[in-house]
């Protein structure tokens, strides 16, 4: 088959379905861009002019989150046929090939959980839990993407997710922590382009990918989610358009993520993390429901956890809950209290 023939015919979700088991790295060179198809789910557009712009973007980390992998797929296909321009350096990765065929969240272990090294505890057990393999081939694969940069070009990882929980907002973003750099005014506007009104300001070292991205290589990362789970063509993309249009924008246009930039948004909700609950006891016990929708808010004085020895009554009007789970064993996080900054 010729370039042509190849790039028309191409559907990237496809592709990985039918190269689960890996394969040898191949590259073409069209018009504009160098593109090298590294291994399954692991595609680098490499630009022939000049550009400062690094640009990661990863759809699938859990399998079953299907309208993220259809947008990047479409992007990918309209790349290669000349329908969208390419004036970045781009990776695209579809993270987990074997839960996206079983359009299940994971297989083994949640992914998004292995990241930033953790993957290697669980080395020993690689034959059993799949996702260890992966987490270190998706660690490799942003390794030799953000290596190739220089000092002073900029570097962004956007991986999307969608929810299986409700939201009371249905578009959020979790700007994981920034050790002691400083949030990027930039990524929070690029979020309200995506339709992504709320941020949660995550507080601590985690082992998702974004962090990944963010504190190896000083990353404008985040992680969004987009909207609800839904099998692979049932997504209404009318629900993603804004964030299907400020992707492609990002991948067309020299999208500045300059510190100067200024926070021009009205209207975004941006959250803090301010107290995590952890179970301390058997009797920990959280007064809602694990199905609340995150960001659910209460008043002043309502016993949000109770136990003998730590309860949490709320401390203030309106702060929010996110993640609630009362199924954890001692000493894990049960939910997240978080309020809003101004
Ligand atoms: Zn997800």
């Amino acid at each position: 088959m010729n370039t042509s023939e190849f790039c028309k015919t191409f559907n990237l979700l496809d592709f990985v379905r039918e190269h689960l088991e890996g394969h040898q790295p191949f590259s073409m060179s069209l018009e504009d861009f160098v593109v090298t198809f590294h291994d399954v789910g692991i595609i680098e557009f490499k630009p022939k002019h000049e550009s400062q712009q690094y640009l990661a973007l990863s759809a699938g980390v859990h399998g079953n989150e299907t309208a993220p992998m259809e947008i990047v797929s479409d992007m990918v296909y309209d790349l290669l046929n000349g329908r969208l321009n390419l004036r970045c350096h781009l990776l695209v990765l579809i993270g987990h090939p074997q839960a996206m065929l079983k359009e299940q969240r994971f297989l083994d272990f949640n992914l998004n959980r292995m990241f930033n090294g953790e993957w290697k505890k669980y080395w020993e057990q690689k034959e059993e839990i799949c996702e260890v393999e992966r987490a270190k081939r998706l660690e490799q694969a942003m390794n030799d993407f953000f290596a190739q940069s220089c000092a002073n070009d900029t570097r962004a990882h956007y991986d999307l997710h969608t929810a299986i929980r409700a939201s009371k907002y249905q578009k959020f973003a979790i700007y994981p922590y920034l050790d002691s750099r400083e949030h990027n005014p930039a990524v929070l506007n690029l979020m309200q382009d995506c339709g992504v009104n709320t941020i949660l300001l995550y507080h601590k070292p985690s082992t998702v990918f974004s962090y990944y991205s963010s504190h190896n290589f000083k990353a404008d990362s985040i992680t969004v989610e987009l909207g609800k789970v839904k099998p692979f063509g049932e997504n209404n993309r009318d629900d993603f358009a804004d964030a299907e249009k400020a992707l492609r924008q990002l991948v067309e246009s020299s999208y500045s993520y300059d510190h100067s930039t200024r926070y021009k948004v009205k209207g975004q909700k941006v959250f803090k993390v301010k107290q995590e609950l952890l179970r301390v006891s058997d009797d920990s016990h959280l007064n809602v429901d694990d199905d609340l929708a995150n960001f659910s808010s209460f008043e002043k004085g309502f016993e949000l956890l109770s136990d003998p020895e730590e309860p949490y009554i709320v401390e203030k009007d309106g702060e929010a809950i996110v993640f609630p789970n009362n199924n954890v064993p001692i000493g894990q996080r049960m939910a997240l209290v978080v309020e809003e900054v101004e």
